[in-house]
């Protein structure tokens, strides 16, 4: 329980711009119920500031955080995806549930601290022990689910905890090594355990949703079953889907199909489905995928990082609310850079500018549309914008920055998102509670 404030900053985001002596008030659960010109003195003034809906990370794999700073040398002139992802089960094999939970905590604090209000936490790893048993692959305890949660409401982040399902190494392929830890194998045991997972959620900080890891991780038959799962039960449901050229070949191998257009032929595709990279995705399945009113999540940092791919987001953008944006490896964290990328990287390609804009031609209101009310339409939560309704999910930027001097009412969007970085930003609100 918080208690019941009124905001007023030096601007507020009103959806098109930034406008003076508007005032937010917020309930003692920490919704906002009214946002209406200032009237009567707030009981929070945020001189200086100016304030913007939360940004909302659509994808992350919070104990990633661990690999930052390794496995970035090459010494024989190569690195790919699959060599990184040796590095990472290394990682996931040495972790117990201190570390783990260290991990996470750091990992969302982090994100506060860099924008982010509001986190969809793809979590495949489960366990903190391999669960082999007289040599018969068993599952293990489950016992980082809880973990994540915990470390979540340590840090004070709203978490949508995306519980995923992993059953194959590859298609038709055991799991071997690390992979392991994050086996389910059996469905109906999953999905109890996603029960017992919703009774422990915190009731207005932390949701659940089903995420299938992907078409290499999880067989046809469970997929369609958890896509189903996922509508009946009213959750929203996210995939990892070609990122990488390697698991598309495999899977046209096994299925005849790419993994989009599988998923095209067999599940329902609709506004609880979110594809996740989506890098070597052909735009006229882009285009048939987010026509039915379905997400696709970009993480720029990461794909960059890894030297994924570019991917469509020009079609993927024909709908704007179509496209969020995540961390995912959290190799960096900080909201405005990641906005920044998706933009400049595909600048870069195309040799022109204003890829991702919005139908006036604005670039940053388009960016800021990816990284908050649109990533809340993937996750299904009411946060993400400024209004009645919505979780008082807010950040404040420091107007007098260095970064930012200069700036006006009309050029503080764009001076942000292109000029600055999280560090100008000094106040952040998670479901009415200050957390900085
Ligand atoms: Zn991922």
């Amino acid at each position: 329980m918080t208690t019941q404030q009124t905001i007023e900053a030096e601007y507020t985001w009103d959806g098109e711009s930034f406008r003076a002596q508007l005032q937010v008030h917020v309930d003692g659960q920490g919704r906002i119920t009214r946002v209406a010109d200032a009237e009567g003195a707030p009981t929070r003034r945020l001189a200086r500031r100016a304030l913007l809906p939360g940004f909302v990370n659509a994808h992350s794999h919070a104990f990633q955080r661990g690999l930052r700073g390794l496995g970035e040398s090459y010494p024989l002139g190569q690195g790919d995806f699959w060599s990184w992802r040796e590095a990472m089960y290394a990682l996931v094999l040495s972790l117990d549930r201190t570390s783990m939970k260290r991990l996470c905590v750091q990992a969302f604090q982090e994100m506060l601290a860099a924008g982010f209000t509001t986190v969809g936490e793809f979590h495949y790893l489960h366990h903190s022990n391999l669960g082999a048993d007289a040599g018969e692959l068993r599952e293990g305890d489950f016992a980082f689910d809880e973990v994540v949660l915990e470390a979540a409401a340590e840090a004070g982040i709203r978490i949508s905890l995306l519980q995923s399902f992993y059953k194959t190494g590859a298609i038709g392929r055991p799991l071997a090594g690390g992979q392991r830890r994050f086996a389910t194998l059996d469905l109906d045991r999953f999905l109890q355990q996603l029960d017992r997972l919703a009774a422990k959620l915190h009731v207005r900080t932390q949701t659940l949703g089903l995420a299938p890891h992907s078409l290499r991780a999880v067989p046809d038959e469970d997929l369609r079953r958890l896509v189903d799962e996922a509508v009946r039960r009213g959750l929203v449901c996210h995939i990892h889907v070609e990122e990488q050229r390697r698991e598309i070949e495999e899977c046209v191998a096994a299925t005849g199909k790419t993994p989009l257009e599988w998923l095209l032929a067999h599940v329902p595709v609709g506004p609880h489905l979110t594809i996740v990279h989506a890098t070597h995705s052909t735009p006229e399945r882009l285009r048939r995928f987010v026509e039915t009113g379905a997400n696709v999540c970009v993480c720029p940092i990461t794909e960059g990082n890894l030297g994924d791919g570019l991917g469509d987001v020009a079609t993927m953008l024909t709908r704007p609310d179509a496209v969020c944006i995540g961390s995912d490896s959290n190799i960096r964290l900080d909201a405005p850079e990641e906005l920044r990328w998706l933009e400049f990287v595909r600048r870069l390609r195309h040799e022109r500018r204003g890829v991702c804009r919005d139908s006036a031609g604005d670039v940053a209101r388009q960016l800021l549309l990816c990284g908050t009310s649109n990533g809340a339409r993937a996750l299904g939560l009411p946060v993400g914008r400024i209004e009645a309704g919505c979780w008082a999910a807010l950040i404040a930027i420091d107007v007098y920055a260095p970064e930012l001097r200069g700036a006006n009412a009309d050029t503080l969007l764009p001076a942000f998102l292109f000029g600055a970085s999280g560090s100008a930003i000094r106040e952040v609100c998670v479901g009415g509670r200050w957390i900085r």
